[in-house]
C-alpha cells in the first residue's frame, strides 16, 4: 500500500517535496522525484510529531539529512510493520503516545465540559447568591417607585379602619415570615378583576373584586400567602437576574457586581421585571403553603380560591386592566394539582379560627366602593 508523505532533506527544491511511502518487507521506500530512499526495517525510527502530533515521522541513523513523514495513520497499521521486532516496538510506543495524547484532550474536555455543567446546575443557587447581595433598602425603593406607577390614576381605599383590619388579620402572615429585612404593607385598589402582587420589599396590593369573590379570610390569605412568599424568595431581583448570562451571573458571584447592578438599576423600575416565570410561580406556592402552616392558617383556602381564578380566567385569557402585566400567573391545572397533593400533609392537623368577621369586612369595603 501507498501512502502520501512529505520528504524532508537540504538537497531538495525549498527543502520538502511531496513523496510517495510504501512499506515493504525489509525496507520503507521514499519515493521523491522518482528517486528511491529506502530505509532498512532493521533499524528505522518511527516517531510522531508536526502541530498536535498528527505526523507519523520515519528517520534512519544511515541517513541524518534525510526525514520523510505521512500524515495517513493507516500507516501504524501496516502488516509490514508489524513482522519485526525493532520496527513493532516503534509502533507501539507512537500507539500509546496516541493514546497519551488523546486522554490528555478528553481530560481537557471534559474539565470544561464539567465547569459548565455546574454552573448550569448550580445557575439558580448563583442567582439567589447574587440577589442577596442586593440590600434590601434598594429594594423598598424600587418597590415604592413601582407603587407609585402601578397605582397612579387608581383609587386606593384610603378607609383606614378597613386598612388596619386587613393588616392586623394578615399579622400571622408576617409573623410566620419573621424576617425584618421586609416591610409588608397591605393596601386595596379599586378594581373588579380578580387580582393581587407583591412589589419588592413588601407593598402588597389586592384588588377589590379579589377580596369580593374571596369567601374566607383563608381564601384571601392563601393568596397573600403566595403573594408574600414573591417578596421573601425575592422573585423580582432573581428573575432580572436569571435574564444575564450565565458567565456575567458567575463573575457576579466571584465578586465583580458592576454588570448586574448596573441591569438591576435600569431593569429593576421596570413594571415587567414583576413577571415570574413558572418556576416562580411554584416556588411562591409552596413557600406561601409554608407561611400559612406555620400561621396555623388552614392552606387550602388558597386552593378554593386558585379554582375561582381559574375558572375566572382560563390559562390562555390574559387578565386586564392595571395589572395586566403583574398578574399573577393563571391559576394553572399543575399548580392546583401540586396544592391537593400537599393536602395529605394536613391529617390530623387544627388550625386557628379566626374571629372577626369576612362578611362585616367585605361589607364595609363594598359601602366605601359605593360612595366613590
Ligand atoms: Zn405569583
Amino acid at each position: 500500500m501507498i501512502y502520501q508523505g512529505v520528504a524532508i532533506a537540504e538537497r531538495l527544491e525549498g527543502g520538502r517535496k511531496g513523496c510517495e511511502i510504501e512499506v515493504g518487507l525489509s525496507d520503507v521506500v521514499c519515493t521523491v522525484d522518482s528517486e528511491k530512499i529506502r530505509f532498512s526495517i532493521l533499524d528505522v525510527e518511527i516517531s510522531m510529531g508536526g502541530a498536535s502530533d498528527r505526523l507519523i515521522y520515519f528517520k534512519h541513523p544511515r541517513f541524518p539529512d534525510f526525514i520523510f513523514y505521512t500524515s495517513d495513520k493507516k500507516i501504524l497499521k501496516d502488516e509490514n510493520l508489524h513482522y519485526h521486532d525493532h520496527a513493532k516496538k516503534n509502533v507501539k510506543q507512537v500507539n500509546k503516545k496516541r493514546v497519551f495524547n488523546w486522554t490528555i484532550v478528553a481530560g481537557i474536555v471534559g474539565f470544561f465540559g464539567l465547569i459548565v455543567l455546574c454552573l448550569f446546575m448550580f445557575r439558580s443557587q448563583m442567582i439567589r447568591a447574587v440577589a442577596n447581595q442586593v440590600p434590601p433598602q434598594w429594594e423598598r425603593q424600587v418597590g415604592d417607585k413601582l407603587f407609585e406607577q402601578v397605582t397612579s390614576g387608581h383609587n386606593l381605599i384610603k378607609d383606614s379602619m378597613l386598612i388596619n383590619e386587613l393588616t392586623k388579620t394578615m399579622q400571622p402572615l408576617v409573623k410566620a415570615v419573621d424576617d425584618s429585612s421586609f416591610h409588608f404593607k397591605f393596601f386595596i385598589v379599586q378594581d373588579a378583576t380578580l387580582n393581587a402582587f407583591a412589589l419588592p420589599g413588601g407593598n402588597i396590593v389586592i384588588h377589590s373584586g379579589l377580596i369580593a369573590k374571596s369567601t374566607s379570610w383563608e381564601e384571601l390569605m392563601g393568596v397573600l400567602g403566595h403573594e408574600i412568599s414573591h417578596v421573601t424568595e425575592r422573585h423580582h431581583i432573581r428573575g432580572i437576574v436569571s435574564n444575564l448570562g450565565i458567565f456575567v451571573v458567575l463573575s457576579a458571584v466571584i465578586g465583580d457586581a458592576t454588570a448586574v447592578f448596573g441591569t438591576l438599576a435600569q431593569a429593576g423600575g421596570d413594571l415587567s421585571s414583576l413577571m415570574y416565570s413558572r418556576d416562580y410561580e411554584r416556588e411562591a406556592d409552596e413557600k406561601g403553603w409554608d407561611y400559612l402552616l406555620k400561621a396555623n392558617i388552614d392552606p387550602r383556602g388558597m386552593i378554593s380560591f386558585f379554582k375561582k381564578l381559574q375558572k375566572e380566567y382560563p390559562e390562555d385569557k390574559e387578565l386586564g386592566e392595571i395589572t395586566a402585566v403583574l398578574s399573577t400567573h393563571p391559576a394553572t391545572k399543575e399548580r392546583i394539582d401540586n396544592l391537593n397533593e400537599k393536602t395529605k400533609e394536613l391529617k390530623g392537623l387544627k388550625f386557628t379560627t379566626i374571629s372577626n368577621s369576612f362578611d362585616t369586612f367585605k361589607q364595609r369595603l363594598k359601602t366605601d366602593l359605593d360612595k366613590e
